[in-house]
């Protein structure tokens, strides 16, 4: 049976048409199901009974289990969550000075293939639903007891690899009558599909853009991830130019520093000719060690002379601040380590 939380404004309203109920009673099961958190659909006290057994026929009011929660001293919690399937998926809880922020998953494992990622350690098993992902944010509420007040999505997965799901659950925790998460407060994040980052830019809500460029060559970035194979940097970077020109938006530049990789000084120089002009803010970030890769986090030395060179040359950046390092830190490493010890590790 299908998740409740699949649908977004439109599809209630489509489904609603259909059974020829009024187009109002869409906000109606928004508000009953996001703000009042139903557990069951005989929570609903304003409607016909006749329809309240229509939907019990015809959805489900869903959860995700969680498998294992990790806080750090610095208030950030890690959630490994079992889906209906069995697969395992990860969500991060960050506490910061503007609120609380959650990383969410979109796919179970990645096919992208980034040389230095836990996450991509395991092939794509699947898309996730939108309902999961939106279940995502719902369980992070419920057990922290906070109230979300941005998303990024640059969990386990590459969103723009499961484009429709996410744009549904966009449009769905962006809604004011459920979750109301302004689309400002949101930010994708992608490899550099570049074909989806033109559609995405076409896309009606004010979503940011994050793209993870973590090198200022090709040759450097070839190695790391292979996507630039397919879109290299100048087809990314045009890109990224035609996003800025459409949304007039600042885009978000992941760049993870990399011990003897694309931290020299020569590698902060080029990355700063190539953004040059462009409206972009640079997120420095120290590299979260996992055991099954050969990288290592540069020193913190290095990162300092990195971030000094892009700021002489007048490109916005940041040094970010760590946060739960001392839980299992690096995207994907909680549900690889959950995955060895149940044995499932070894398969495909
Ligand atoms: S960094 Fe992102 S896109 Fe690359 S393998 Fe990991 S999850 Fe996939």
């Amino acid at each position: 049976m299908e998740s409740i939380y699949n649908l977004s404004e439109d599809d209630f309203k489509l489904y609603l048409n259909n059974l020829g109920e009024k187009p109002f009673r869409a906000k109606q099961l928004i508000e009953w199901i996001y703000r009042h958190k139903i557990t069951s659909f005989d929570e609903i006290t304003n409607m016909k009974k006749d329809f309240i057994e229509k939907l019990k026929s015809d959805f489900v009011i869903d959860s995700l289990e969680c498998v294992k929660l990790q806080e750090s001293s610095d208030g950030t919690k890690k959630f490994l969550f079992r889906l209906h399937d069995g697969n395992l998926i990860e969500s991060v809880l960050m506490v910061n000075e503007y609120g609380y922020s959650v990383c969410v998953t979109s796919e179970v494992g990645c096919n992208m293939g980034c040389a230095f990622c836990a996450s991509g350690l395991k092939k794509k098993i699947r898309n996730l639903e939108t309902s999961e992902i939106v279940l995502q944010i719902f369980m992070v509420e419920r057990l922290a007891n906070i109230k979300v007040t941005n998303i990024v999505i640059m969990g386990i997965g590459e969103p723009f690899d499961n484009y429709d799901n996410v744009i549904r659950f966009l449009r769905i925790v962006n809604n004011p009558l459920g979750f109301e998460i302004g689309a400002r407060h949101i930010t994708v994040s992608t490899c550099g599909l570049v074909p989806k980052i033109y559609e995405y830019s076409d896309f009606d809500l004010q979503v940011n853009l994050a793209i993870s460029l973590h090198a200022p060559n090709d040759e450097i970035r070839n190695e790391l991830m292979p996507i630039n194979k397919t879109y290299n940097i100048s087809t990314l970077i045009e890109a990224i130019k035609y996003y800025i020109e459409k949304t007039n938006r600042r885009v978000t530049i992941e760049y993870i520093l990399l011990k003897g990789i694309n931290d020299s000084m020569a590698c902060a120089n080029e990355l700063c000719d190539l953004l040059h002009g462009l409206n972009v803010y640079v997120n420095l970030i120290p590299y979260n060690e996992v055991i099954e890769k050969p990288f290592k986090r540069s020193n913190q030395s290095d990162m300092r002379i990195f971030f000094d060179v892009l700021k002489k040359r007048r490109i916005n950046v940041q040094l970010r601040k760590e946060q739960g390092s001392d839980i299992d830190a690096a995207c994907g490493q909680l549900r690889s380590k959950q995955m060895k010890k149940e044995g499932l590790w070894g398969e495909k």
